[in-house]
């Protein structure tokens, strides 16, 4: 009788995990082969997009620069690495966004590497076909990040976007890491693997992560096994072809791996 009544109770215990976890979702504006094949006009305002969460990653309107939103507020990355709150009004072609709230909290400070970090997190992780939100707080030796610059019709490709991004070297900085892990099979959809921006401490500077190495941080994370897609009505994107090729797969890892 007792075992039944706790099988029942770790039964009752783990339902209830499970329905936690149901509420999370991830929603993404767009999918990432849409950029890939010189989408860069955004269809959904930053105001529409924060009814979907607080915490998230993506691109300003023309390649403007990239973005992040930590805490509820969005940030535009510019191409000198500063920062510029987002208005409502601007748009965006690409973004993954979330509600973040995690429990888990685990500090270290052993020296990775970019590599490194990944393996660490993997390691982490309990399920890899699912969706993970990450923050990630702390202190860099070194992180190389970098932006765009905004573009003009009629659109270069991506290959020529990235001939003109540019690069920032931050040492001994401080800040936080905002990211996603996306499970591989979802590639063209999203972006396969890790993929962080970087807002500094003061919140004034930042970019997407190319390279880094850890000094001490502290690793915040949260399962997610929903995922929405909100599809842009615009002609260009109902005209594109968007299926994954060999040669959208390399521009893919290019431009998000770089
Ligand atoms: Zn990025």
């Amino acid at each position: 009788m007792k075992k039944i009544t706790l099988l029942l109770i770790v039964l009752l215990m783990s339902a209830m995990l499970i329905s936690a976890e149901g509420e999370k979702i991830i929603t993404q504006t767009s999918i990432v082969n849409a950029v890939l094949k010189g989408l860069y006009d955004g269809e959904m305002t930053f105001g529409d997009l924060k009814k979907y969460g607080d915490f998230g990653i993506g691109y300003f309107n023309k390649m403007g620069g990239e973005v992040l939103a930590l805490d509820g507020i969005f940030y535009r990355i510019k191409s000198d690495g500063l920062t510029e709150v987002i208005k409502d009004s601007d748009k965006t072609p690409f973004f993954t966004i979330t509600a973040f709230e995690s429990n888990t909290d685990n500090f270290t400070n052993r020296k990775f590497d970019y590599d490194g970090l990944k393996n660490y997190l993997l390691n982490m992780m309990p399920r890899k076909k699912s969706f993970y939100a990450i923050k990630i707080a702390g202190i860099f030796d070194n992180l190389d990040a970098r932006t765009f610059l905004s573009q003009a019709k009629p659109y270069p490709e991506t290959k020529q976007v990235l001939e003109t991004q540019t690069e920032i070297k931050y040492t001994n900085t401080e800040g936080t890491l905002v990211g996603f892990y996306t499970p591989e099979f979802l590639e063209g959809i999203g972006v396969p693997g890790f993929h962080f921006h970087y807002l500094s401490k003061d919140k004034t500077r930042g970019g997407h992560v190319r390279t880094l190495n850890v000094n001490s941080i502290t690793i915040e994370f949260i399962e997610i096994s929903r995922f929405q897609i909100v599809l842009p009505k615009n002609k260009e994107f109902q005209d594109a072809d968007l299926t994954m090729t060999k040669s959208m797969r390399k521009s893919l890892q290019k431009f998000e791996k770089q």
